[in-house]
């Protein structure tokens, strides 16, 4: 570091950030992957105060007071709440900020489906958070470049990035996306399914965490070789009173089953408007998964029977977006190029 690489703008400081719905990662150059949180802010309602950021704050989803409130400023992948996701950032960019006087340069990686006002609201609230300038990825590319496919080369890549509020399926060649189709079901999606499930077929109420923890203890995409069980705590609708619930995991499944096939259908979609030369790189190669939702059990196995192709799931799909971005900070000729449509916007 120091003054040289200041000078010239390329500090070991640069960071990239993968804004997930459910989780954000950053990354620094030249020390890799430095954070992992989830995308949660406890504020005080009275003071509008942060309490907490991250994994203290997400621990609140659903126990807190009247006075504070845990919010997920990012919903659907998109910025719901402006104020709070400046305030996330600006928090964990300084956290991993070793130099509070120097002013990284930032890549962030945002869903291929955002619109550009939205997109100028990540940029802004970078800016806000003390980056020098911001730089934005999609989120396709980054996961493609993260999972080590062949990106710049005439040769066709699928890569599938299930979030917590969007999936993302992706045909990229040459260092572009040709196709793409981004649809606002993921991870959440099936948490959500699976409380309305308990509430209907057992008169359960329980909160979108447990939800969360029977998907990942229990659910699936297609037969299990050995079906489980789990149990699951709530408060019966009728009585009010505490009840347990024995869940299978078959139930599940089907719990699980209109968000699967939403997300299953994007792909299917998408490979029907892949060019033929593409599309027969994509059968060679297979169809690449990422994202923390592709972890559904089954789940590979499933596009594997319907889309009759191979499917794999990348090394590690819960941090190749923040690698992929971060990848792209040594690259910044690429980003440059991405950036040309967006339009390139520096701190003022
Ligand atoms: P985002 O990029 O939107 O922040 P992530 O890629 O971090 O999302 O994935 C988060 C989602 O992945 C959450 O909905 C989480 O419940 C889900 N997830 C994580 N691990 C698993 C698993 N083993 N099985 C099913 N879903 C999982
Ligand atoms: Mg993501």
């Amino acid at each position: 570091m120091g003054i040289l690489s200041y000078l010239t703008g390329f500090g070991g400081r640069d960071m990239a950030v993968d804004l997930g719905t459910a989780n954000t990662l950053v990354y620094v150059r030249g020390r890799g992957i430095v954070l992992s949180e989830p995308s949660v802010v406890a504020v005080d309602t009275r003071t509008g105060e942060v309490h907490a950021v991250g994994m203290d704050a997400k621990r609140m989803l659903g126990r807190t007071p009247g006075t504070i409130q845990a919010i997920r400023p990012l919903k659907d992948g998109v910025i719901a709440d402006f104020d709070v996701t400046e305030e996330m950032l600006r928090h964990f960019i300084q956290k991993v900020h070793q130099n509070r006087f120097a002013h990284p340069r930032v890549v962030v990686c945002v869903p291929s489906g955002v619109t550009g006002v939205e997109k100028r609201a990540v940029e802004e609230a970078c800016l806000a958070a003390g980056a020098r300038q911001a730089y934005l990825i999609e989120e396709p590319m980054a996961a493609a470049i993260g999972a080590g496919l062949p990106v710049g080369e005439p040769t066709g890549s699928m890569v599938v990035d299930i979030g917590g509020g969007t999936s993302e399926v992706a045909v990229i060649s040459l260092g572009g996306i040709v196709v793409s189709q981004s649809i606002r079901v993921g991870g959440d999606e099936m948490d959500d399914a699976i409380v309305n499930w308990c509430k209907t077929h057992h008169k359960l109420m329980i909160g979108q965490q447990t939800a969360e923890e029977v998907k990942l203890e229990a659910g699936s995409a297609t037969e299990l070789r050995e079906e489980v069980r789990t149990e699951i705590r709530g408060r019966d609708i009728v009585s009010g009173l505490p009840k347990t619930v024995m869940l299978s995991s078959e139930e599940v499944r089907e719990a699980l089953r209109d968000p699967v096939d939403a997300i299953v259908n994007a792909v299917k979609e998408t490979l029907d408007r892949t060019p033929p030369e593409l599309a027969g790189d994509i059968m060679d190669r297979g169809i690449t998964l990422a994202g923390g939702g592709s972890l559904l059990q089954g789940f590979d196995e499933r596009l594997r029977e319907e889309c009759q192709m191979p499917a794999q799931l990348a090394d590690s799909p819960l941090t190749c977006v923040a690698v992929g971005s971060g990848r792209s900070l040594e690259e910044f000729e690429t980003i440059h190029r991405v950036n040309a449509s967006n339009g390139r916007r520096r701190r003022r």
